[in-house]
């Protein structure tokens, strides 16, 4: 008589592991997708030098490291093996600087020095990281380089002596033949 009530008790204690998998899982996909998002590209021209430039990047990004030291509920639930909240994955001063905020995404900071003064800073970001990253353009010292030619594939200004466009890539060696 009291063998049904039994069974289903201990299908339900089977299935209580399998339940927590599902939600684990679920939240680390969804941690998952808001660091990947769609990857935003932007290129800024800067009157600062290649070192200038470079340094202000750290210096900004080192603000978000301190802005973003709370701790998360979500790291509390995925057994307190979060990632940390920030993080430099990659820099080569005063080329290249990779950084990652936690849950929230990565940025990318590529940058050229521009012949006749200033640089241009290439950046690569996910959605995630797009509110910091206008923050951050409008309080950088932005200057659009007067001379230009159209970019021979997408036909944006780009500077004459550039032999890749950083808008779109493509190589401007040919045209000068
Ligand atoms: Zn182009």
């Amino acid at each position: 008589m009291k063998v049904i009530p039994l069974a289903e008790y201990s299908s339900f204690l089977l299935f209580l592991p399998l339940l927590l998998c599902c939600v684990m899982m679920m939240l680390m996909q969804s941690r998952g997708a808001a660091q990947r998002g769609p990857q935003i590209t932007d290129v800024w021209f800067t009157p600062y030098t290649l070192q200038e430039a470079y340094d202000a990047i750290v210096k900004k990004t080192r603000e978000w490291e301190i802005q973003g030291a709370q701790p998360s509920t979500r790291s509390f639930f995925l057994g307190g093996k979060a990632s940390p909240k920030f993080e430099v994955l990659e820099s080569i001063p005063p080329r290249l600087y990779k950084v990652r905020v936690g849950g929230q995404g990565e940025a990318t900071f590529e940058l050229t020095e521009v012949k006749g003064g200033g640089a241009s800073v290439k950046t690569t970001y996910s959605s995630g990281v797009a509110a910091l990253m206008r923050n951050f353009k409008a309080n950088f010292p932005i200057q659009v380089p007067a001379v230009g030619k159209p970019c021979s594939s997408c036909g944006k200004p780009i500077m004459t002596d550039y032999q890749l466009c950083p808008y779109c890539g493509k190589s401007q060696t040919e045209a000068c033949g």
